[in-house]
C-alpha cells in the first residue's frame, strides 16, 4: 500500500506508447467527427440505423477522450509545475471543444424526426438512450446553427475564458503585509485567509484587516472579470431563447423551478435556527453585536482529537461496515490498490477531489491528509463519490454522469455515517468542537450559499442595464449577507468582498454554481434519515438511485425512494435534523 495513487494501469507516463496512440486517436476523432457525422446523415441508413450509429460515435468519443484527458488532468493535480501534463491537457481541451459543430448537426437532425418515441421503442440500443436523446431533442431548440456555435465556442476562449484566467491569475498572485507580533512579513492571500481558523482571536482580525485591504488593491480587475463573464452569459441567454440564465442552469441541472423554490423557501424559514447558532458563538467569544465576519470560522473548545491517516483509514472502514459489506469492500479495495493520493506535497494543488477512471472502472481519490478529524471526514466524503461512480460504472457510456444538484448525493450521505460515528465517540469537550465543526459547515452551505443565491440573482438584474463598479458589486453583496444572515452577523463586519474569494462565480458558461451545494447537503441527509428508518431494505435501494443519476430528471431519481422533492416537508426534516445539532451543541456550550 503506498500514499501515492497508481496511475500505471492508464499510462505509465506521457512518453508511453499506448499514451501516444491514443492521443493521436483523439485527434483523429477530433479532426473527422464533423465528416463522419455527415456522412452518417447522408447514407442510406435506415432513421433508427442512423441514430444508433451516431451513438456508436459518442461512445466511442467520450472512451477514447476521457482516459487522455484524466490522466492529463490527474498528473498535473500532483505536479502543477508539470508542464508537459499542462499541455497536453489543455491540447485534449480544445479538441474537446471542437466537437461542438458535429453535435449541433445531429442534434438539428433529430430535431426533425416526428416520430422519435417510436424509433426508440422500435430498437433496444435505442430504448436504453431514450432520456438522452430526449434531453437532446429539448436541449436543441436552444442551440444555434452550426456556424454560429463554432464561432461561439471559439469566442468564448478569448471572452469568459479568459477573463477566468485573468481572475484566477490576479486572485493567485495577490499578497499583502501583515504585522503579527511586531513581526511584518508579506504574505500569500490563502495564508492571509487560513489566519482565520487561528486559536488566537487578535490574529483572526489581523488576517481579516489584511484581507480587506488585499481585495481593494485588485478589485477593479476581478469587477471587469465578474462583468464579462456575467455579461457573456446574458448575451448568450438571450441569443439562445432562455428565459434568464437560471432557467438555464436549471434545465441543465435537470430540476424544475418548483423544486428549486420549495427548497429555498424551507431554507429561509431555517435561518432563525442558524443565526441562534452565530449568535451563540458570538457570546462565546465575547461579541455583543453579533458575529464579526473575521470570527466565523474561529474554532471553540479545546480539543485537539487527531485521526492520522491509519486511524482515519479505521474509522471510515469500520463505519463503513455498519452500513454494508458492498460499501466496506470498495473502500477497502480503493486503500488495497491504491486509488489515493493522500499527502499533501509541494507542486501538488490543494482540497480535495473523486475522479471516476471510466477505462478501469475505477476512481482515482486526491487528497491533502494532514491528520486531522476533518480530513477523515473528507475521506468518507470522496470515497462516497467514488461508491457513486461504482454504481454508474454498469450503466451505458452516454448514462454515466450525474447533475449538479446530484453530485454531491453519495459523497454527504458516506461522511454522515462517519461524522455521527466520530460524535458517539468523542468525550464531551471534544464533542463541542466536533459538533461546532459540523454546524460551521452547514451554516455555509445553507446560511452563505443562501446569499450567494440572492446576490447572484441581483448581479443578472443589474448586469443587465451594463456593467457594475466594484462599490456597487460590494453593496450588492452586503446586502445579501444582511438578509441572509441577518442579526446571527455583527451587521458592522460583514465580507464585501465574497465576490472575489469564491472561484464559482467566474466558470465559464456555468451561473447559480450555488444552490446544488444546498440541495445536496439537504437532499442527503433526507435519505440518511430514510435509512435509519428503513434499515437493510434501503441499502440496495440506494444503489439503484445512484446507479440511475445520469438517466433520470432529479425528482424521478428522488422518487425512486419516495422522496418528492417538491414537498416542502422533506427539506424542512432535513434542516429541523441540523437544527437539532444547533440546540445540542449550544446546550452544551453552556459547560465550556
Ligand atoms: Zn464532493
Amino acid at each position: 500500500m503506498s500514499l501515492t495513487w497508481n496511475l500505471d494501469k492508464m499510462y505509465t507516463s506521457f512518453e508511453d506508447e499506448k499514451f501516444l496512440t491514443e492521443l493521436q486517436n483523439c485527434i483523429n476523432l477530433a479532426e473527422g467527427m464533423t465528416a463522419t457525422v455527415k456522412t452518417i446523415l447522408d447514407s442510406d441508413k435506415t432513421e433508427i440505423e442512423i441514430i444508433e450509429a451516431y451513438l456508436k460515435e459518442a461512445e466511442k468519443t467520450r472512451e477514447v477522450f476521457e482516459p487522455v484527458l484524466l490522466f492529463s488532468h490527474l498528473s498535473f493535480s500532483t505536479d502543477t509545475a508539470n508542464t508537459k501534463a499542462l499541455s497536453n491537457l489543455q491540447k485534449v481541451q480544445s479538441l474537446t471543444a471542437s466537437l461542438v459543430t458535429s453535435k449541433v448537426i445531429f442534434e438539428k437532425w433529430l430535431c426533425q424526426r416526428k416520430d422519435l418515441t417510436t424509433l426508440i421503442n422500435a430498437s433496444d440500443s435505442l430504448k436504453k438512450y431514450e432520456f438522452y436523446l430526449n434531453e437532446m431533442v429539448k436541449n436543441a431548440k436552444y442551440s444555434l446553427d452550426e456556424k454560429v456555435e463554432t464561432v461561439i465556442s471559439q469566442m468564448r476562449q478569448t471572452g469568459s475564458m479568459a477573463w477566468d484566467t485573468l481572475q484566477k491569475k490576479t486572485s493567485s498572485g495577490i499578497t499583502e503585509e501583515v504585522t503579527i507580533d511586531g513581526k511584518t512579513e508579506t504574505m500569500p492571500l490563502q495564508a492571509i485567509r487560513n489566519l482565520a481558523f487561528e486559536k488566537n482571536a487578535e490574529k483572526r482580525r489581523i488576517g481579516y484587516d489584511a484581507e480587506m485591504m488585499a481585495y481593494k488593491k485588485h478589485e477593479e480587475a476581478s469587477a471587469a472579470a465578474l462583468n464579462g463573464i456575467k455579461g457573456e452569459s446574458l448575451t448568450l441567454c438571450k441569443l439562445r431563447g432562455y428565459e434568464s440564465p437560471l432557467e438555464k442552469t436549471l434545465i441543465t441541472s435537470l430540476m424544475n423551478k418548483e423544486t428549486l423554490d420549495t427548497m429555498l423557501d424551507a431554507m429561509r424559514d431555517s435561518l432563525p435556527k442558524f443565526r441562534s447558532y452565530y449568535k451563540r458563538k458570538a457570546e462565546l467569544l465575547g461579541h455583543k453585536n453579533g458575529l464579526p465576519f473575521y470570527d466565523v470560522f474561529a474554532p471553540l473548545g479545546d480539543s485537539d482529537i487527531t485521526y492520522p491517516y491509519e486511524k482515519g483509514k479505521k474509522l471510515v472502514l469500520d463505519q463503513f461496515a455498519t452500513y454494508s459489506t458492498e460499501l466496506h469492500d470498495f473502500a477497502k479495495d480503493a486503500f488495497d490498490n491504491d486509488w489515493i493520493d493522500v499527502e499533501p506535497k509541494k507542486g501538488k494543488r490543494g482540497g480535495a477531489f473523486c475522479a471516476p477512471v471510466l477505462s478501469l472502472k475505477e476512481s482515482r481519490i486526491l487528497l491533502n491528509y494532514t491528520g486531522k478529524l476533518n480530513n477523515a471526514i473528507t475521506l468518507a466524503h470522496e470515497l462516497g463519490h467514488g461508491f457513486h461512480n461504482y454504481n454508474l460504472f454498469n450503466e451505458a457510456t452516454l448514462n454515466i454522469g450525474s447533475p449538479m444538484p446530484l453530485a454531491e448525493t453519495a459523497s454527504i450521505f458516506c461522511e454522515t455515517i462517519v461524522k455521527k460515528a466520530a460524535l458517539k465517540e468523542a468525550d464531551s469537550r471534544s464533542k463541542v468542537s466536533i459538533l461546532e465543526v459540523a454546524i460551521q459547515g452547514y451554516s455555509q452551505v445553507i446560511v452563505d450559499i443562501y446569499s450567494r443565491f440572492l446576490f447572484e440573482s441581483k448581479l443578472f438584474e443589474r448586469r443587465k442595464e451594463g456593467s457594475l463598479s466594484p462599490e456597487e458589486i460590494k453593496t450588492l453583496m452586503i446586502e445579501a449577507q444582511k438578509e441572509s444572515y441577518g442579526d446571527g452577523l455583527d451587521p458592522d463586519v460583514l465580507h464585501p468582498y465574497m465576490w472575489m474569494n469564491k472561484v464559482h462565480y467566474y466558470i465559464p458558461d456555468m451561473d447559480f454554481y450555488n444552490f446544488p451545494y444546498a440541495f445536496g447537503l439537504l437532499f442527503a441527509k433526507g435519505l440518511y434519515a430514510k435509512y435509519k428508518t428503513m434499515g437493510e431494505e434501503f441499502v440496495p435501494k440506494l444503489n439503484t438511485l445512484l446507479s440511475s443519476t445520469g438517466k433520470m430528471t432529479v425528482a424521478d431519481v428522488a422518487k425512486q425512494l419516495d422522496v418528492d422533492v417538491t414537498d416542502k416537508a422533506f427539506w424542512a426534516a432535513s434542516l429541523n435534523e441540523i437544527g437539532e445539532e444547533i440546540d445540542e451543541f449550544i446546550a452544551l456550550s453552556q459547560k465550556i
